[in-house]
């Protein structure tokens, strides 16, 4: 059994993954959602569960930025939830500057390498040596998966070397702007019991989209660095296959995905379910990262709100990219959601679509 829950995590990504069976269930979470989403939304996901099904076999915060860090401060700012962790994915500073490798982002970064250390919860141990970088295998070594307990497999799809490097330009940067200093873990978390929170809202003026036009326009790749220094696997667990990409850049994952389609000696990564880079941006998914990939469930997660995801050019490339009827999965109905709820475009194109039942607040894809 797998099963990806998309959390309702406002415009960011908080994903909850259950897999094994019985008393060898064990769980991973990618992400934690914005600091606002956290309370409805991580938090209660854990305080729902027994004291005893608090284990985190791993935890990923797959790059810096707002929506998908801070719902993971506001976690470890709170022990008493008594939530452990089997291991945590994160590339902070002492990560990113050792050699090789938009605001908030660098100082959230500094509050969370502050807390994992407070709390000392063991951090990259999955990467040589121990506590290294989580980044994607030379391209002349081959893509070994990291084996969890239970049996699950992770393969990295990025970042690479790269894009951790332009990260830690840009962290440099703010950090200098906003005049502190990185890595030092007392005057982080000073500053963290001080700092406040934000808000708004971005329309959206909804009518009925046209996949094949909205297919064909022009794509141009996010240029980002957070996003291209964004934490992306595939994982293998129960018996299924899942594409999670948090906010990567397509190039990086697409070149891995090659990497792995060279060895398999295929056209296509055939796996169950992908959840689409950076809530569906036009600028991460790509016509060519679509062609490399055969799945059933193309999942988006995002209420649209700041950032006005998912674009529907976005959704139109999986809709006209896909090899087989996709089912387009969405943890939030918005104006920019349910504009695929449509049988005429359903039957036209092909495709299937699926939202959280009235009431609910996000998705459970069982897999
Ligand atoms: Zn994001």
């Amino acid at each position: 059994m797998l099963s990806i829950e998309m959390l309702p995590a406002r415009h960011g990504d908080s994903l909850w993954i259950v897999y094994g069976e019985g008393r060898d269930t064990q769980r991973i979470l990618v992400d934690g959602g914005p600091g606002f989403a956290y309370a409805n939304g991580l938090r209660a996901r854990i305080a729902g569960l027994k004291k005893a099904q608090r284990q985190l076999e791993l935890a990923v915060t797959t790059h810096i930025d707002a929506d998908h860090i801070e719902g993971m401060i506001r976690l470890l700012g709170e022990p008493a939830l008594g939530v452990t962790y089997g291991d945590f994915w994160y590339n902070a500073w002492k990560q990113v500057s050792n050699g090789m490798m938009e605001p908030f982002g660098a100082k959230q970064g500094e509050y969370l390498s502050a807390l994992l250390r407070k709390n000392e919860i063991p951090w990259n141990q999955a990467f040589a040596p121990a506590g290294g970088g989580v980044r994607i295998a030379a391209p002349t070594d081959t893509l070994t998966p990291i084996v969890l307990p239970g049996g699950a497999k992770i393969t990295l799809l990025s970042p690479s070397r790269e894009k951790l490097v332009k990260l830690r330009d840009a962290w440099q940067k703010e950090l200098d702007a906003a005049d502190i200093e990185p890595d030092q873990p007392e005057e982080a978390l000073a500053r963290l019991k001080k700092d406040r929170k934000f808000g708004g809202h971005v329309s959206f003026g909804a009518g009925a989209p046209d996949p094949a036009t909205l297919a064909k326009k022009t794509f141009s790749e996010d240029d980002t660095a957070p996003n291209g220094s964004s934490i992306a696997f595939l994982l293998e667990a129960g018996g299924k296959k899942a594409l999670l990409l948090g906010d990567a850049h397509p190039g990086v994952v697409e070149a891995n995905i090659d990497r792995l389609l060279k060895k398999a000696k295929k056209s296509r990564l055939e796996v169950d379910a992908v959840k689409l880079p950076h809530h569906g941006s036009m600028a991460n998914v790509s016509p060519s990262l679509i062609a490399k990939i055969a799945a059933e469930h193309w999942l988006f997660s995002s209420d649209g709100t700041f950032f006005d995801h998912p674009d529907p050019e976005a959704v139109a490339r999986v809709v006209t990219g896909a090899p087989e009827s996709p089912r387009l999965v969405f943890n939030y109905r918005t104006a920019r959601t349910s504009i695929w709820d449509s049988a005429a475009l359903r039957k036209k194109h092909k495709y299937k679509s699926a939202y959280p039942a009235a009431g609910a607040s996000g998705f459970v894809l069982k897999l």
